[in-house]
């Protein structure tokens, strides 16, 4: 090759890296909308924290619609009117009233449509009267009375207790606790440890529901010197719901300021790696390097960020 010749092809090479790079940082970002606004918990410290790790990751761009608070009137409500149909993925930080019929109908048909849902903590805890929604999230913090209840087995089997039977929704102490992956081989879950220590949260128990569909991602053991059912209670599991993807996680507690649960590096990882499930089908984020092992908690720093 002549120096010139030598010359265009490190050029060329150049080009084409430079091509493939802008490639891969010119894909569309997921868009994501968070809601929150009325919540039995620390919503207006929690939001933040997971809408900056959402994009820290550079695969996200988010909005936050509010809702007004509770007891508003309907004016203030007639303000609340998300256009679902923007976003491939919508998040819910929100326990509180009923949305207004016209948005409640327009969330089914955006997920109904293919649109991705994702329900971090107490988001189950609300609607129960609301049933295209207890279908989506599975199971909710319900009385025992309201549906069955599904748990895991040591061995990975699912166990159904029958509506009636047994606890209702409900948790111990908070405390540190151990998540199990029950499908590694799930995009969400794909290159995680088997288990890992999750910071101080609620250790959710005795959820109710439909239940219908429901794929289980991740346990945690309940454990009765901790208040407890002494059994393995789903943490993380994904529902299809028409031609979209529903994830709930009920962990990310928060309240009092404090945030350490939302900080932790394993809840803020899977819920990263959940959001672009439930958006697009597929998980390209990295594990990152510090993703807590089954022995310690791995926080993402010590401001509260
Ligand atoms: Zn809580």
């Amino acid at each position: 090759m002549s120096t010139l010749s030598r010359r265009w092809f490190a050029v060329s090479c150049l080009a084409l890296s430079i091509g493939l790079t802008g490639a891969v940082r010119g894909a569309e970002p997921v868009k994501v909308l968070i809601i929150d606004g009325q919540n039995n918990h620390d919503w207006k410290a929690m939001t933040p924290p997971i809408k900056e790790a959402l994009e820290e990751t550079g695969r996200f761009k988010v909005d936050v619609a509010t809702t007004p608070p509770a007891k508003s009137s309907k004016e203030e409500w007639e303000k609340f009117r998300p256009d679902f149909s923007k976003y491939d993925v919508v998040m819910s930080n929100y326990n509180g009233e009923r949305w207004p019929e016209e948005v409640e109908k327009s969330f089914v048909s955006f997920i109904k449509n293919g649109g991705g849902a994702v329900m971090v903590h107490a988001a189950n805890n609300a609607f129960e009267g609301w049933s295209e929604f207890n279908d989506m999230i599975g199971l909710g913090w319900r009385g025992a009375g309201f549906g069955n209840r599904v748990t895991v087995d040591d061995n990975g089997k699912t166990v159904i207790t029958p509506k009636g039977e047994g606890p209702g929704a409900g948790h111990g102490a908070r405390h540190e606790f151990k998540v199990r992956s029950q499908d590694p081989d799930h995009p969400i879950l794909k290159g995680l440890p088997k288990e890992w220590l999750h910071a101080t949260d609620e250790l959710y128990a005795g959820q109710r529901g439909p239940a219908k569909d429901m794929h289980i991602l991740a346990t945690a053991y309940s454990d009765p010197s901790k208040g407890g059912t002494g059994t393995n209670e789903p943490m993380i599991w994904t529902i299809p719901y028409g031609k979209g993807r529903v994830v709930t996680d009920v962990m990310g507690h928060t309240g009092g300021g404090d945030i350490v649960a939302v900080r932790c590096i394993g809840f803020l990882t899977t819920l990263e790696r959940a959001t672009e499930w439930a958006a697009t089908g597929k998980v390209t984020l990295p594990v990152p390097a510090n993703f807590p092992n089954s022995e310690a908690v791995s926080l993402k720093n010590e401001q509260g960020k």
